[in-house]
């Protein structure tokens, strides 16, 4: 790291706990943060503030000594109360919805100007790490009281959103309050239950919540202008490029198999090789055959997480098979392709080995492509900030490939430690977290400008 400006690194060295992102008021309000420095010039400015931050969130738990926080678990209710003053502290109007998503609003040149939303979750999972969410949460905090104190009103207003159950982790609703936003959530979301038999009506309630008022968490059309992202990667692509941000071009879709193999279960000692139909060892021949297909293409990815042979015992051929498969793409046809490839090559293994085979397809999720607008801006804004423009698409599911469908959204990602997440060992250095904030800033104010243009959408 090279400290590319004394007056920043002055302002920096002046700012107390209470004014973390106050960077330049010390140095006379004037100082601009240079973007032509280059990411990670000055750490200390928002990247060691925002650390700090996200340390003091990761307090908010419901297990001692671990990192989990449900949706609407006394932690998470907590932790929405500290960031709602984080937000009133960098200048903006507070308010939850239904569903306590919470929003933070910093009023463009005009009053009610359509918004760039700027947000991210703030429940994990269990045992989780302390970035997946809350880094793009107050991230955008962090843009917001950087331009508060400069006193710069952009043509849109900004609005930062902290999401609720987006992993999932306590009811089967994942990605569930941002999907209220753009009105997809239903009753049966609303009745679902967690593992005590509460539903989310009743947990709203017991939050001080009307959960009659769910259907009000949707926005009109045209109030969000574009929806903007900044998420660890959770993958190690941008750790091995050795880059600390990259554009996310599109949300993988999925697909999702349950295949079931059957043979004949016999003696394993009197019966001889050439007789067998042994269902495991032909099940074994395909997974091997799912994982060559997927490595024949960059944008396939193909998992068989789970495997069970029966009988199940040791001195028997296994008669029956049942294994899963999750293949993902960002490219639909790609995953088509390879979807009906894949059939044919295992009827071709079974017709082979002499036992039959059945794969169902039970889920089949299109990819969400990105707005061209929104990563365009981000790939300038990570060029401007100094670094190699690199895109990628997300294998994980995200809150903006539910606002996807509501206006023009996009991501940023950040590089994270050996690809690590879901795990308390989920980390980040703070140059990065200082490039996330200059790169979210830099993208919010190019948006800005693209979304004013007639005819930008
Ligand atoms: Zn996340």
């Amino acid at each position: 790291m090279h400290l590319g400006s004394g007056l920043v690194l002055a302002a920096a060295g002046a700012q107390g706990e209470g004014e973390p992102f106050g960077l330049a008021a010390a140095a006379g309000g004037s100082t601009i943060l240079p973007m032509h420095q280059g990411l990670g010039a000055n750490a200390a400015a928002y990247g060691a503030p925002l650390m700090r931050r996200l340390e003091q969130l990761a307090a908010f738990t419901e297990i001692p000594g671990q990192l989990t926080r449900r949706y609407l678990s006394p932690a998470h209710l907590a932790a929405s109360r500290q960031v709602a003053a984080w937000m009133r502290e960098a200048g903006m109007d507070v308010r939850t919805d239904a569903l306590f998503s919470l929003f933070g609003r910093y009023e463009g040149q005009k009053p009610r100007a359509p918004a760039i939303m700027l947000g991210s979750h703030l429940d994990t999972v269990l045992d989780a790490g302390r970035y997946d969410g809350a880094l793009g949460v107050l991230a955008g905090i962090a843009v917001v009281a950087e331009l508060s104190r400069r006193g710069e009103r952009l043509q849109h207003a900004i609005e930062v959103a902290a999401f609720g159950e987006e992993e999932g982790s306590r009811f089967p609703a994942h990605i569930l309050t941002s999907s209220a936003l753009i009105g997809a959530v239903g009753p049966k979301l609303m009745d679902s239950r967690d593992k005590d038999g509460i539903s989310v009506r009743e947990a709203v309630v017991a939050a001080g919540g009307n959960a009659d008022d769910y259907l009000r968490c949707a926005r009109t059309a045209g109030e969000i202008a574009a929806y903007l992202e900044l998420h660890i990667e959770q993958g190690p692509v941008l750790e091995q490029s050795g880059l600390a941000l990259g554009a996310v071009t599109a949300i993988s879709g999925s697909h999702r198999l349950s295949v079931t193999v059957s043979g004949f279960a016999g003696h394993a000692g009197t019966v001889p090789m050439a007789q067998r139909r042994d269902a495991l060892a032909a099940a074994s021949e395909m997974i091997l055959a799912i994982e060559r297909l997927a490595c024949s293409d960059k944008a396939l990815v193909a998992t068989v997480g789970q495997i069970a042979a029966l009988p199940g015992a040791q001195n028997v051929i296994p008669g029956k098979v049942r294994f899963s498969i999750d293949m993902r793409s960002p490219a639909d046809g790609v995953r088509d392709r390879a979807h009906r490839a894949l059939l044919d090559t295992f009827e071709e293994i079974a017709a082979r080995r002499g036992v039959e085979v059945e794969a169902a397809t039970y889920q089949r999720n299109a990819a969400t492509p990105l707005a061209d607008g929104v990563i365009a801006a981000v790939l300038q804004a990570i060029a401007a900030c100094g670094q190699a423009p690199l895109s990628l698409p997300s294998g994980a599911g995200h809150d903006a490939g539910i606002m996807a469908r509501h206006c023009p959204a996009g991501m940023i990602f950040l590089r994270c430690k050996d690809g690590i997440s879901h795990n308390p060992a989920e980390s980040i250095a703070v140059e990065d977290a200082e490039a996330g904030v200059r790169a979210l800033l830099e993208a919010t104010r190019r948006l800005d400008h693209w979304l004013a243009r007639p005819g930008s959408q």
